[in-house]
């Protein structure tokens, strides 16, 4: 069986401790690979390489870094089937949307970072007779970068061609649960000649690599993706430290859906957002709030549309809902279910583990797309994030009521609004309390705007110039005439 290896200072090698963790296809639940149960011992092996290969990759021509991150997006397009398929292997998605989504958003994060960066300006201030000043934004050093399981290449790559891009080098850890795309990252780094150093990419545990990263003193910057558990304690930790620090964290968004709008592409859009990628993405609408007009024809409506969709095998063209990433997940998922229950929610459809629906997948992590009616928005399943195909949905009065329950968790990543009134989709866009907003509209992404959340969903925000600025400093010099 497969062993990979860690990514450091320009070689695949094993971890020091000689040790492997599972790596497990949750479509069939068996182990397929091995990944490495790296300690501190490897980090600091990485931060030295990072550390060395700083001085000559920070200065280096900005075109020539550009070039770099053009060439690793060439390097992923190159071996687009091959990365989609251990995207789907890793992760329970289906294949077709790893070929679809995933991948070429992974793809173009570099080809974005790398153009981006040739257009990352300082700035000069004149002072008239006293002189001017001018601001360079420097690169800092090494950054710690940190990923989860849900869209493992997508956001690691999200991290690591900005960091790279602006002349940082990187210790980095992609989710043990899915590591394989960070794996075959590093061989496309190799192939492209990446220099050594400048990229390290360190596996294992949350608690072992992941730490040792954010404890680390010359690491001065960290980017973090997952939850807000997690997140909470990198920031216990990194913020004595005066790291800076990235977080973009867990989300409960709410998909509100007024009378007004165009039945049909709200339907549709509900049902996506709330079970696009076994509604294991961050941004997926998991409350779907509905005025109370249209509330029971609409609920009839989604029921039927959910009972359609085909949990399947995740290779199958036609599977709408894969395989949930952990049998953990699953459990967790469950458990939900069981709390919804106790707190009096209705379950309209799906609440049961499914068996894999063909041969192969018979030992799989399955579960039927649930949804829940019936429950108070302060209740624990309409406040903690579950992530995963389990939505719930609730009436609501006016745009007032929308927004005070829209608001209502202790959250903040994303929240859509359906409607075809103009003036009702800015007012609720404006109090509604999220980093990330879609009208009529769900996951549209444009890579030149910030991305990330506000309350306990984020604390900065990546994408775009913003994450430029994140990995650089500001030094400003005036000078007098
Ligand atoms: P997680 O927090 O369990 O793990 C994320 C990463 O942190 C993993 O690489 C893990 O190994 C590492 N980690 C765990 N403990 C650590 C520690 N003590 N110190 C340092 N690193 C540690 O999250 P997950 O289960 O992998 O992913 C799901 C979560 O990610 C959900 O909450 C989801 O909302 C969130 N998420 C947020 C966004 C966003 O942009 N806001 C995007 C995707 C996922």
């Amino acid at each position: 069986m497969q062993q990979l290896k860690n990514y450091i200072n320009g070689e695949l090698i094993a971890p020091q401790s000689g040790e492997y963790l599972n790596n497990i296809d949750p479509s069939r639940g068996e182990v397929y690979s091995y990944v490495p149960d790296s300690d501190e011992r490897d980090v600091e092996a990485a931060y030295e390489a990072a550390k060395a290969a700083f001085p000559a990759w920070s200065t280096l021509p900005v075109q020539a870094r550009a070039d770099y991150m053009y060439a690793i997006a060439d390097g992923i397009q190159k071996r687009l089937d091959e990365l989609a398929m251990a995207e789907c292997v890793d992760n329970g998605k289906p294949l077709w949307l790893a070929r679809k989504v995933d991948i070429p958003r992974a793809r173009d994060n570099f080809k974005y970072f790398g153009q981006a960066v040739t257009q990352f300006d300082n700035e000069s201030h004149d002072m008239g007779e006293m002189g001017f000043n001018y601001t360079l934004r420097r690169p800092i050093g090494v950054a710690g970068l940190i990923s989860p399981w849900n869209l493992p290449l997508y956001l690691f790559s999200w991290k690591i061609a900005p960091a790279l891009a602006a002349g940082n080098t990187a210790v980095a850890k992609p989710s043990e649960i899915t590591p394989m795309t960070g794996y075959l990252l590093s061989e496309i780094c190799i192939e492209v000649g990446l220099p050594a150093g400048v990229l390290n990419i360190v596996h294992g545990d949350g608690p072992k690599v992941g730490e040792s990263i954010v404890k680390h003193p010359g690491i001065k910057m960290l980017s973090f993706t997952g939850s807000t558990r997690v997140g909470r304690r990198i920031a216990e930790i990194g913020a004595p430290m005066f790291k800076k620090l990235s977080l973009e964290m867990g989300g409960k968004n709410a998909n509100i859906i007024f009378a007004d709008a165009e039945y049909e592409e709200a339907l549709k859009g509900a049902v996506r957002a709330a079970f696009t990628n076994q509604g294991q993405i961050c941004l997926c609408g998991s409350r779907i709030l509905v005025q109370k007009d249209i509330y029971e024809q609409f609920l009839a409506d989604f029921v039927e549309k959910v009972k359609a969709l085909k949990v399947g095998d995740p290779l199958d063209e036609d599977t709408k809902v894969g395989a949930i990433v952990s049998l953990m997940q699953l459990e967790k998922d469950v458990q939900y279910v069981e709390i919804a229950k106790s707190e009096g929610g209705q379950i309209l459809t799906g609440g049961k583990r499914l068996a894999g629906p063909t041969e192969r997948t018979a030992g799989g992590y399955f579960l039927a797309p649930t949804v829940i009616a019936g429950l108070d928005q302060h209740c624990r399943v309409n406040q903690e994030e579950i992530f995963g195909p389990v939505a719930t949905i609730m009436p609501f009065e006016d745009e007032e009521d929308a927004i005070e329950k829209a608001n209502s968790t202790p959250y903040g990543l994303s929240c859509t609004i359906w409607t075809t009134n103009l003036k009702r989709a800015h007012r609720t866009a404006a109090h509604v309390e999220a980093g990330i907003i879609w009208v009529n509209s769900w996951l549209v992404r444009d890579l030149r705007t910030p991305f990330g959340g506000v309350k306990q969903s984020g604390v900065g925000r990546e994408g775009g110039m913003e994450a430029l600025r994140f990995f650089t400093e500001p030094k400003n010099v005036f000078i007098k005439l």
